[in-house]
This record gives C-alpha cells, structure tokens and sequence, in this order.
C-alpha cells in the first residue's frame, strides 16, 4: 500500500506551505489524481487522517479531483479518452500517448 507515502507526501506539501505563509493551520487539500496514477481514493483518505492528528492539517478536508485518461495519436494528432487500455488510434490505428490522467498532485490548500 503505498497510499501512506503519498499522504505523508501530501502533508509534507501542506507544512512547507503553512510555514511559508505563516499559517497555522490547513484547512483544506484539493488533490488532482489521475485516473490511471494508481491511487485508491478510500485508502489515501484513511491514512491522509490518520497521518495529520496532531499536526496542522488535523481535520483538514481532502478535495480529490479525478482526472480521466486521455490520449493523443503520434501519427495523426487525434486526441480522445482511453478505455478499457485501448492504445489504438481510432482514426488512423497509430498510437496513442496518455497525455493525461497519471497526475498525482496537490492542486491547492487552503489555509487559516
Ligand atoms: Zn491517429
């Protein structure tokens, strides 16, 4: 499970920005994860909570934004949603690159 390491990454985030802007206390996290970053969203909740009692992200709110996988054709440009893995350009059966949804980011905090 390595949803602790990305929480414990997260928090880390969250100190440096509180210790920047002299801020007390984390309010909220809005966190961008792509669809296809591997991430199971119940099990980073539950270690994002358990991590921050005592800190000052204590009860801070988790905003996850789920980013979905999109894919562009070297050959032809088409961009389009990947499904069930298919890499196949529709248009002309060249390949598709993910060019998005392996995000795993915080996006923004809001603070005290
Ligand atoms: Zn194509």
């Amino acid at each position: 499970m390595h949803e602790m390491a990305i929480a414990e990454g997260i928090l880390d985030i969250a100190k440096e920005q509180a210790a920047r802007e002299q801020s007390g206390r984390v309010t909220k996290i809005g966190l961008l994860v792509g669809e296809m970053a591997g991430v199971e969203e119940d099990a980073l909740r539950f270690c994002f909570s358990a991590l921050v009692k005592g800190t000052l992200a204590e009860g801070a709110a988790l905003s996850v934004a789920r980013v979905p996988l999109v894919g562009r054709c070297a050959a032809c440009g088409h961009e389009q949603a990947i499904e069930k893995y298919n890499f196949i350009c529709p248009k002309c059966g060249g390949g598709l690159a993910v060019i998005s949804g392996r995000e795993l980011r915080v996006e923004y905090l809001e603070m005290d």
